[in-house]
């Protein structure tokens, strides 16, 4: 029995669909659909669903343009609803709104738990600053200074790191470490490597341990 027929449709035929952006993890839509839908989706990877309103199959961005490349369909444990995780282009509201959760009813904002995508973001700050070089721009300043003088600056802030953990001053190590980081960015920026070539590495190394580390002997 394939999974499509585990699937377990209401009594109008119609499972519901929790859409999400793949890339961002936002919740974007939830709608209905039928079981061609779903195949239709599988098929064509075009996020498919049924209208309930106008009682027919429904192509997301079929008149608005904004669709939706399908990367996964996943049933939930149940088989009762269906995830699909998209690659959105434009807003999928039809309001205009990126979200169609955009109305709180409640919204305490969660605790930061990382550094959620900061690094990227002030990386593409680095780059653009770089490729415009505008005037009273610190990154511009660093460039002019030249790669040598960064680099040495890398290391002056690294032994910054290693006094404030010394002294066990955590404000002063979060400092030194985000000095450390973005003077890193800025030599990445200048050689041409980019956060996604940084993170492929640390994924590779990803939950195995007992690896050593770059400068033990083995
Ligand atoms: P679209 O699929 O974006 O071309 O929009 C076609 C029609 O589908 C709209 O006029 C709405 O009726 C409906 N629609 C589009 N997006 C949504 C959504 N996120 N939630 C509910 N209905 C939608
Ligand atoms: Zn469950
Ligand atoms: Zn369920
Ligand atoms: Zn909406």
């Amino acid at each position: 029995m394939s999974l499509l027929e585990k699937l377990k449709f209401g009594p109008d035929g119609l499972i519901p669909v929790v859409t999400q952006d793949a890339r961002t993890g936002a919740v974007l839509m939830q709608a209905y659909a039928d079981r061609a839908a779903i195949e239709r989706t599988l098929e064509t990877r075009e996020a498919t669903y049924y209208s309930r309103s106008r009682r027919e199959q429904w192509v997301k961005g079929a008149t608005s343009g904004h669709t939706q490349r399908v990367v996964s369909v996943h049933a939930d444990c149940d088989g009762d609803s269906l995830l699909y995780r998209v690659e959105q282009t434009g807003p999928a509201c039809h309001t205009g709104e990126y979200s169609c959760f955009h109305a709180p009813l409640l919204a305490e904002e969660p605790p930061s738990t990382g550094l959620d995508g900061t690094l990227e973001r002030v990386y593409a700050t680095i780059a653009e600053r770089l490729a415009t070089l505008p005037e009273n721009s610190y990154v511009a300043r660093l460039h002019a200074g030249g790669l040598d003088r960064v680099l040495k600056k890398i290391s002056e802030e690294a032994g910054e790191v290693l006094l404030a953990a010394k002294n066990g001053d955590r404000a002063e190590l979060a400092t030194e470490a985000a000095d450390l980081l973005f003077h890193t960015l800025f030599a990445l920026a200048e050689v041409g490597v980019s956060p996604a070539d940084v993170a492929a590495v640390l994924q590779g190394r990803e939950g195995k341990s007992g690896l050593k580390g770059p400068k033990e002997v083995g």
